[in-house]
């Protein structure tokens, strides 16, 4: 036998192993048997009281405009006053204190006071409308109308309806003169929408004074995903363990000055065009690892043979999937910290050299990254010392809760109980939400139990805003569900 053949042969014997590796790894590549929980107790949420109720809180116009001046202090206060004569079973037997006079905090006592708690939590303060989209709503966004079996209005998604749905629990549960193990704990923000300065972070130092341990928390950042996860025809409930912190670089360039009609070689207005370039050349370095990770592999064991070969065999095939995964904006943002340039300015006249040029670029840092970390990459990227960093608002990336925890575990498998056989995955928020505070002091959950279509994505913060009355029913089942069982 020549060499050659000797080669070939030992390639064909590499191949033919590789192959065989491949096809076993995709095989058994498959997600564990869904066992729905021996107890199967349901209550029986009435779907017209809810969507009432959730109409009636549509109607009290709690905004949250930017500017202070702008927000009607009255509208919060009738909330409260409404959520009191609402649900006047639960302000009886649950303690109520009052955060920064807007932020509300119930206590549910339970029989086993000692062990530690756990926080539910949702905001009621909703965005206001944007300027001129009012005559595209298909109903008035405060009216809250009701009509075949959709409830309309600003707030109905995002997040007034898990108020209503933690209320309507808790009233349900205090009906069947159910005490919980574990002390609950249910706080309502007034300000998330505009950064949770003076609620959820009250909240959270409430815990932190009083030196109550919670066993974990649960609030809002994401939904059970209908056809929303490309390439999955399955439903996906993504229980969020972590958000994306936030960056915010100016970037200034000095230039001469003087009339345009003798303009140096370079202007501060060039400088500047080519650090943005530079930047956007060189995105943050990312990948599939961690919890990007975690969540494409748990909905790819559901995928088809292709996709199961692709993410069963990731030692040979990671940079495919990486390719295509950040292809899509949302991929991306899964994979890395995203580099948004949003502002620009430079001189106020067309025929006048700028004496500086600035540009605003907007960073949603990945967990994986700091602060410091992305700063410096975009100094290296840039590496022009005519160009001057300046960080105008920066938060970090919070931490990762556990998802191997009970708190998790109870969180998933309530979730499958009443959706049925649906995917569940840690995933990550790529927005802020009141979970920033609540991840400082215990295992942050991020997870509204509604469904989630396409149609129904475009209401968050965005026109038609809408909800239907089924969703409200599970999300009910749900809540008393997963207050049933012990946290730890
Ligand atoms: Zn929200």
């Amino acid at each position: 036998m020549t060499i050659i053949k000797k080669g070939l042969l030992g390639l064909s014997i590499l191949l033919l192993a590789v192959v065989i590796v491949v096809l076993v790894r995709t095989i058994t590549f498959t997600p564990e048997t869904y066992q729905p929980s021996p107890d199967t107790t349901m209550v029986s949420p009435d779907g017209s009281v809810i969507a009432q109720h959730l109409s009636q809180a549509i109607q009290i116009q709690t905004i949250s405009y930017e500017r202070a001046e702008d927000r009607d202090r009255t509208e919060f206060q009738k909330f409260i006053t409404w959520l009191a004569s609402t649900y006047p079973e639960v302000h009886k037997n649950l303690t109520l204190t009052l955060l920064n006079d807007y932020t509300l905090l119930f206590k549910w006592r339970g029989h086993a006071s000692s062990k530690p708690s756990v926080l539910y939590s949702a905001h009621y303060d909703v965005v206001p409308i944007n300027p001129g989209t009012e005559s595209q709503w298909q109903h008035p966004p405060f009216a809250g109308v009701i009509q075949d079996g959709i409830i309309w209005g600003r707030g109905a998604l995002d997040d007034k309806s898990a108020v209503i749905a933690l209320m309507e629990s808790v009233t349900l549960l205090l009906e069947t003169s159910y005490t919980p193990e574990q002390d609950i704990y249910i706080a309502f923000t007034h300000d998330e929408e505009i950064g949770s300065q003076f609620g959820a972070k009250a909240v959270a130092e409430y815990f932190t004074n009083q030196n109550i341990k919670l066993a974990w928390s649960l609030d809002e950042g994401s939904f059970i995903l209908d056809g929303l996860v490309p390439g999955s025809d399955k439903r996906v409930a993504s229980i969020n363990v972590a958000e994306k912190g936030f960056l915010t670089l100016e970037l200034i360039a000095k230039g001469e000055g003087g009339h345009s009609s003798m303009p140096p070689q370079d202007t501060a207005v060039s400088i500047l065009a080519e650090a943005i370039v530079n930047v956007k050349n060189s995105p943050v370095p990312g990948g599939l690892e961690g919890l990007g990770e975690t969540m494409y592999t748990n909905i790819a064991k559901h995928m088809d043979f292709f996709k199961r070969m692709l993410f069963a065999n990731q030692w040979l095939f990671k940079p495919l999937i990486e390719a295509s995964v950040s292809q899509s904006p949302a991929g991306n943002a899964m994979l890395r910290t995203t580099t948004a340039p949003t502002m620009l300015s430079g001189s106020v006249k067309a025929n006048v050299l700028p004496a500086t040029a600035t540009a605003t670029i907007n960073f949603r840092i990945h967990p994986r990254d700091t602060i410091e970390s992305v700063t410096s990459w975009v100094e290296a990227a840039i590496d022009d010392s005519r160009i001057t960093i300046k960080t105008s608002q920066a938060f970090k990336p919070s931490n990762v809760a556990n998802s191997e925890n009970q708190g998790f575990k109870n969180i998933a498998a309530v979730t499958r109980d009443v959706q049925g056989d649906i995917i569940v995955t840690p995933g990550l928020t790529i927005a802020a939400t009141d979970s920033q505070f609540y991840s400082k002091i215990t295992d942050a959950y991020r997870f509204n139990p509604m469904n989630l279509t396409p149609a129904y994505l475009s209401g968050f913060h965005g026109t038609n805003e809408r909800i239907d009355i089924k969703n409200m029913e599970d999300a009910v089942k749900f809540y008393t569900r997963l207050m049933r069982q012990p946290a730890q």
